[in-house]
């Protein structure tokens, strides 16, 4: 039961120490947690008690559906939370980490996330033929790579976005700030209005921020994302996130099978047969190395 100031909202900035909600009713009120920790991301859903003046402590969390950590060292950096679609950012130029976009789709699959890659610049000719290579292995697995150009045409987008949360991450530089722009034609003045409770507008640092199409769906914006946090995750998961591995997990000669060195690896075999990507239980191997024990 909820007390008779307790409003429902979601989180749709994340600064650090407090939080601006987006309360149900439209107000923009700031939370701040009970204690010392920070434990909440843009998209969670929370109760808050908020004063004449616009602040409040938040007073309960609403079960999450979805979580993706920043960080395997610092487990309470978070990207998002209650997020449907990841949509991860490359361009046809600079280059882009493959083991980035990896470790991405491991957290995604292991919450059950749609998976969009979109390979953007491709107005520029040069890079393209390198960043499509790169990208094959993927778009062999059935993840949907989508080649546009945020500057000429980020409409090719919206129709994906439909009934989707998504969380859009991606290395500096391909393209996501003038895909945001794009897309909700207010951004920039939704980033202003928000944070008036606290007065720290564009000048406080933020971890991640929610906004809304005109169509109504979420896009939650996470700057800086340079790392996926998966030291959650149990050797087990992390195997059954590489979609391609699930159909050979019961056919390694040994049920504990690491995948590494020992013979009669069902994966291994994968790869002899050009059945499995090298680059991919590479990057396994190095993802996995670093599991949950
Ligand atoms: P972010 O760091 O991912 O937010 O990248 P930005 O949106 O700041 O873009 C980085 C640079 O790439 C800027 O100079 C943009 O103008 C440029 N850029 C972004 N999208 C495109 C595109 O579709 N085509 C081309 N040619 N340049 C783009
Ligand atoms: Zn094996």
């Amino acid at each position: 039961l909820m007390g008779l100031n307790t409003r429902r909202g979601t989180i749709v900035a994340a600064f650090g120490r407090h939080y601006d909600i987006r309360l149900d009713d439209g107000r923009i009120v700031t939370g701040f947690p009970k204690g010392k920790k920070s434990p909440y991301a843009c998209g969670d859903r929370v109760e808050v008690e908020p004063d004449a003046d616009g602040r409040g402590q938040i007073v309960r969390h609403v079960p999450r559906t979805t979580l993706l950590y920043r960080s395997d060292q610092y487990r309470q950096k978070l990207i998002a939370a209650n997020a449907t679609q990841l949509i991860f950012v490359v361009a046809t130029e600079p280059g882009f980490s493959d083991e980035l976009l990896s470790r991405a789709i491991v957290a995604a699959e292991h919450e059950h996330m749609n998976v969009l890659i979109v390979l953007n610049k491709c107005d520029l000719s040069s890079g393209l033929a390198a960043a499509r290579a790169m990208l094959a292995p993927y778009a062999a697995l059935g993840y949907e790579v989508i080649e546009m150009s945020a500057k000429s045409n980020a409409d090719a987008l919206r129709p994906r976005l439909k009934g989707h949360a998504s969380v859009l991450v991606g290395q500096s530089g391909m393209g996501k700030s003038t895909l945001i722009n794009a897309l909700i034609p207010d951004a920039m003045a939704a980033t202003r209005e928000i944070s008036t409770a606290l007065d720290s507008g564009k000048h406080t640092t933020t971890y991640g921020r929610l906004y809304r199409t005109p169509e109504g769906d979420a896009i939650i914006d996470c700057p800086g994302v340079q790392e996926f946090g998966l030291a959650h995750l149990s050797f087990g998961e992390i195997e059954n996130a590489f979609r391609e591995f699930r159909q050979f997990l019961d056919q390694c000669r040994f049920r504990d099978c690491h995948h590494a060195a020992e013979p009669g690896c069902a994966i291994k075999n994968g790869v002899a047969q050009g059945t499995v990507s090298a680059r991919r239980i590479e990057l396994f191997l190095r993802i996995a190395a670093h599991c949950r024990q």
